[in-house]
């Protein structure tokens, strides 16, 4: 195949003809004044879809992570996450140089916590520790290998934050991968969360694009940070519509990506270059590699047959299916793991 199958990211896709012309539909206003009518009616929608009460439209996810934990956190304070977490692993150190907050890394399974964890974490009222003030989870988790967590495990955890007057934060970046995994309902998130990040950029096909949801009042302060963090964007109502569109269009079809993804660990699995591969539950396919290749081999073998995935550590490598990777592109990259 001449055409490159790009496995690196659900980031690389691109819009479609439709999402196109949605976005040069759009109606535009300035969103600094908020005046901008498709941003308002997506920060409505995407509230709405999780039984928040207001939304707020943002770059990027990991600003919308970021403005989140600053609103939540402050100098003196601590956040509880898993070790692997997007937030601690991938955000630059943001959350030192963001909120002055410290970090308690818990070791959890593919990257979710469990209540016990969670709560074990929580610091007693000491002088000498800082004041645990926010416990975040990742739905689904990169690093765990698009693991996630069900709506039992959420409330679980919620209840251990309540008890503790510790407020609760959902990276979903690849939340509507959850769902569509689990079957479970996004209006039941609202219940157990004080704030959720959403991309609208990865597996849902936009082109940019992240919505920070939360109460009026946690969102009115979100827009404050948003601005200070250079966020506040003009006429990006065309970015928006690109994002409704994905709302509408995008969330159902994550099982065909899921589908694809179940191939290509069963494929790997019967490979003898293959050391282990993390149980694939929804669009990432992480596997360790044995000592017949090093990783930097791997990318290159792949790369000359116009595949192009990611390392993921020593011998690590990671997969990802996304709305761009067609029924051919999976044949494709099947019968070339099994020409190795
Ligand atoms: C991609 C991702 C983000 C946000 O990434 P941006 O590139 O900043 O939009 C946040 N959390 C997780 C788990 C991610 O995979």
């Amino acid at each position: 195949m001449t055409e490159i199958t790009d496995l690196r990211s659900d980031t690389v896709t691109k819009p479609t003809p439709d999402m196109l012309q949605a976005m040069f539909a759009a109606q535009v206003g300035d969103d600094v004044y908020e005046e901008d009518p498709t941003i308002n009616a997506l920060e409505a929608k995407a509230a709405a879809m999780f039984g928040m009460e207001a939304g707020l439209f943002c770059p990027s996810g990991t600003m919308t992570n970021q403005i989140a934990i600053k609103v939540h956190t402050g100098p003196l304070t601590e956040v509880i996450c898993d070790v692997t977490a997007h937030i601690y692993q991938y955000e630059g150190g943001g959350i030192a140089s963001n909120s002055y907050a410290s970090v308690a890394l818990v070791n959890g399974e593919r990257g979710k916590m469990t209540p016990e964890q969670v709560e074990g974490n929580i610091r007693p009222d000491n002088l000498h520790h800082p004041i645990t003030k926010l416990v975040a989870l990742e739905n689904t988790c990169n690093k765990g290998g698009g693991s996630y967590y069900t709506i039992k495990e959420i409330a679980a955890i919620s209840e251990v934050c309540k008890r503790n007057n510790l407020a609760l934060h959902l990276d979903g970046a690849r939340v509507f991968n959850a769902l569509v995994a689990s079957g479970e309902n996004a209006k039941d998130y609202g219940l157990y969360f004080d704030s959720i990040s959403v991309c609208l950029s990865k597996g849902l096909g936009a082109p940019v694009g992240s919505v920070l949801l939360g109460s009026k009042a946690f969102i009115k302060q979100s827009r404050r940070v948003r601005k200070v963090f250079g966020g506040g964007m003009r006429q990006a109502g065309y970015l928006a519509a690109a994002c409704i569109y994905a709302l509408d269009n995008n969330i159902e079809r994550l099982k065909e990506d899921h589908r694809k993804a179940k191939l290509m660990e069963e494929t790997l699995l019967q490979m003898n270059y293959v050391e282990s591969v993390l149980p694939v539950e929804t669009n990432i396919v992480i596997f360790k590699l044995n000592q017949k290749y090093n990783d930097a081999a791997f990318i290159n073998t792949l790369a000359e047959q116009n595949i192009r995935v990611s390392a993921f550590g020593p011998q690590m490598i990671r997969f990802v299916t996304h709305l761009d990777v067609t029924d051919e592109m999976l044949e494709h990259t099947l019968k070339v793991l099994k020409s190795l």
